[in-house]
Formats: structure tokens, sequence, C-alpha cells
């Protein structure tokens, strides 16, 4: 039996993974096909280092409408979405309340002013340095209105540190000469930077972990067995009872069914993404452009052009709506004029959501051999290496050294 066994193999669970093993833990991750099933796979690819601020805040509740009407808007919920999710909408809804927002930033800041050190730690012992691309991002505007009626979130970020400089037309097109259509303006993002390919990343960092003595167990966990104040078994979906001696549950979107076998209900949603990534673009993008009114980005990689975003609440495991990835791939020929999305490759998966952004990284409160890592939203990807620090800490026994108590459990 392994020291540690870890469900979920996304970027979470990898970065403990190699964490785990490099305290001298014997590590089993356990997932069901991890190469292009989660978020890690399919994602933008940010180091979103500023991405602090959350979609839940003041003055949202006047776009609802617009969203819940326009199938082409950033944020989509289907008609049986809003039934099933009410209950996590009004958490969602009440985490945007003015005070709230400011406690969640700094929460949110809290972890990802450490992702770039983090991750230059861990792609330098994994040999990957090359892997973190120093581009910084930009977000793009249709107008110079666009940008400011934002302040909140710009003095926000501002304030905690995340620096931006606006630029106007011709600034942003020297930069970026393929950009064109609507676009009028834009704002460098200081210090976000990218993955060459999230997929990539994650494949390049599971044969690290293989490499380092760690196992991979493919199977579909349906059940945590527990006794008392222990977890004692995984059971899968073949039938296979795998005892376990400490577990870590970082399982994405998919975390909240196995949290109950704990005893422990917890409000996380899945909001959908979709990306369109063509291998052969045409056109030149020198960083990633953020499509502030189209509400997707386009992410140069190694494999070709990423258009990925928006937001679907569907539930856990819906049918995929390419017509959503369909909407994306065609406002993108509209701002990169001459990009040729023919050939694209189209991919549906869940963003890991708590109501109020911010991610779980706790005890389990039942059971003492049990961690969470999960609902890390829209930046898992940045937190992955700062995540499996505290996480590898809390499955040793060791103190953090951060103050936990924003990403509790019981929080709700
Ligand atoms: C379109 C889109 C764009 C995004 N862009 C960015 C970005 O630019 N930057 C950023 O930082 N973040 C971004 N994110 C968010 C980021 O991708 C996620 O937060 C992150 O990947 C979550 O990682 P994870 O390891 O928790 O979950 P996942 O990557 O979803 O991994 C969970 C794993 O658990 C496995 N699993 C689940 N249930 C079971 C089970 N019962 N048994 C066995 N295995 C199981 C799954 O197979 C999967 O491999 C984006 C997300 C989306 C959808």
């Amino acid at each position: 039996m392994s020291d540690v066994t870890i469900v979920g193999g996304g970027i979470i669970g990898v970065c403990t993974g190699i964490a785990l093993l490099g305290e001298g833990l014997s590590v089993e991750l356990v997932d069901r096909g991890i190469l292009t099933a989660g978020a890690s796979y399919g994602n933008c690819g940010l180091l979103a280092v500023g991405e602090v601020v959350p979609i839940s805040k003041p003055g949202i509740l006047s776009k609802i409408p617009k969203w819940l009407l326009d199938p082409e808007s950033p944020l989509f919920v289907r008609p049986r979405g809003i039934l099933t999710q009410m209950p996590w909408l009004l958490r969602f809804l009440w985490s945007g309340r003015r005070g709230r927002v400011l406690e969640i930033a700094d929460a949110l800041a809290s972890l990802t002013r450490r992702a770039e050190d983090d991750y230059q730690q861990l792609f330098e012992k994994t040999g990957i340095i090359n892997n973190l691309v120093r581009a910084q991002n930009i977000m793009a505007f249709n107008s110079k209105a666009d940008y400011e009626d934002d302040q909140f979130s710009w003095n926000l970020r501002q304030r905690l540190g995340f620096k931006h400089q606006f630029l106007s037309k011709e600034e942003l097109l020297s930069l970026e000469p393929a950009l064109g259509g609507p676009i009028k303006c834009g704002v460098l993002l200081e210090e976000w930077f990218q993955f060459s390919d999230p997929g990539l990343v994650q494949q390049r960092l599971t044969q690290f972990f293989v490499a380092q003595g760690g196992q991979i167990r493919t199977g579909s966990v349906e059940r945590i067995e527990a006794h008392g104040n222990k977890a004692v078994a995984i059971h899968l979906g073949n039938g296979e009872k795998i005892p376990v001696q400490r577990l870590a549950l970082c399982a994405g979107a998919w975390s909240r069914k196995l949290a109950r076998d704990l005893s422990v209900r917890v409000p996380l949603a899945a909001l959908q993404g979709y990306h369109h990534h063509v291998p052969n673009p045409g056109v030149k993008l020198n960083r990633p452009i953020l499509y502030a009114n189209g509400g997707f980005v386009l992410t140069p990689m190694e494999s070709g052009l990423r258009i990925a975003g928006t937001i679907e609440i569907a539930g856990i495991d819906p049918h995929p709506d390419y017509r959503r990835a369909n909407i994306i791939a065609r406002k993108a020929t509209q701002v990169l004029p001459g990009l040729d999305i023919s050939g694209g490759k189209q991919w549906m998966g869940p963003r890991p959501f708590m109501p109020d952004t911010l991610p779980v990284i706790d005890r389990a409160p039942h059971h003492d051999n049990v961690v969470f890592a999960f609902g890390h939203g829209q930046i898992g990807m940045t937190l992955g290496p700062t995540t499996a620090k505290i996480a590898s800490d809390l499955l040793i026994g060791r103190s953090p050294e951060l103050d936990l108590s924003p990403y509790r459990v019981t929080r709700f």
C-alpha cells in the first residue's frame, strides 16, 4: 500500500504527487483517464497571477438578464441548469458583495503571488523550464469605455500589487500586428505569463512523477470507504477495493460526490468551458490575448493556436454543446483577420468552481488521514504547485506557511 493515494491526476493531483515524492513518500495517483479528461488539459494556458477578482462582484446582477437570454454571451446557463444549480447560483451572487469580494481577492492573491516562483522551482526540478513562457498577456477591448467599465476590478488588482498598463490601438498593434476588427485598445497585464501548452505540461509532469517512482492506476473511483475517523479504502468501478493509508482528494469538479462519502457537503459546481484548437492558424500572435468583449482567450501554444473560454452552467457531465466552441471560433476570426479555424479540435471540460471562487485546501473535517484540494475555478492551472506544497504539508502533518482559513471546506 502506498503512503499516499491521490484521487485525480489533473494539475493539482500530479503536482501534489511530485511534492510528496520529494518528501520521500510513496504515492499512487488514481485517475479514470488522465490526459484529456479534466480542465488541466483544455484550459487557456495562462499563468494568471492577477486573476484575483471573482466573477461575482458588485454590478453582476444587472448583467444576468443578458446572460440568460443571449446564447452568444460569455456566460450561458442552460435552462435545466437554472433549476438544478439554483442553490449554488444564490451563494455565488451572495459572494459578490463588495466587502466579501475584497476578502476573496486578498485570499486569492495570497496564493497567486507564489505561483511564478513555485512553477519556476517545479519546472527546474522536472527539467521543463521552457514550458513557462514569459510572454506578458494582453487584454483587448472594443472601446476604452469597455475597459473603464470595470474600474472596480482594475483598482482592486492594482491595490493588490498586480500592475497593468493601458495600450492605445497603435501601441497594441505594434505589439500584436495580427489583431484587427473591432479591437480599439488593450491593457498589458504585467507578470501574467503563459504555459507552452497545458496538456503537454501535465503530460510531462506525469512522466516525471512516474520516472521518480510514482505509481499510476487507471480506474474510476466510485466510493471512498471510511471507518471511524479514517478513510480506509477506495472502491473502483471495476469492483477493485484499494486500501489507503492517507488520501488526497484532487478530483477537480468531480470531487463533490466523493466528498459526500466523507460526510461533507460541498457547494462545488462544474462551470463548463470550451476550446477550439487550431494546429495551423495561418497568423501569428506573440502572447495570449484575452478578448474581454468576447469572453475568450487566444493563446499561441506549442501545438497551435487555442481559442478557449466561455462559461456554461449545465451540471457536471452534460453533453457538449459545441455551438459554444463554434461561436468563439467565429468571433476569433473577427479579431484576428486571416485566422484559419479549419481543422480545429474542439473540447469541453469543467472548471471546478466554489460559489466564492476560492479553492478548498483543507483537511477533511471528520477524517484525519484525508486532505481536500479542489475547487480552483478559473486559476487551477496557475495554482498547481502552490496548492501542491500546501496539500503535501497537510498530508505529512507540517504546518503550512499560509493561513488556510479562507480555503476551509466548511466555510459555507
Ligand atoms: C476553458 C477553460 C480555461 C481555463 N483557463 C485557465 C487558465 O488560463 N489558467 C488557469 O490557471 N486556469 C485555467 N482554467 C482552470 C483550470 O483549468 C482548472 O482550475 C484546473 O485545471 C483544475 O485542475 P484539477 O486538477 O483540480 O482538475 P482537473 O484538471 O479537472 O482534473 C481532475 C482529474 O480527476 C479525475 N477524476 C475525477 N473524478 C474521478 C474519479 N471518480 N475517479 C478517478 N478519477 C477521477 C479526472 O479524470 C481528471 O483527470 C481554465 C479552465 C477552463 C475549463
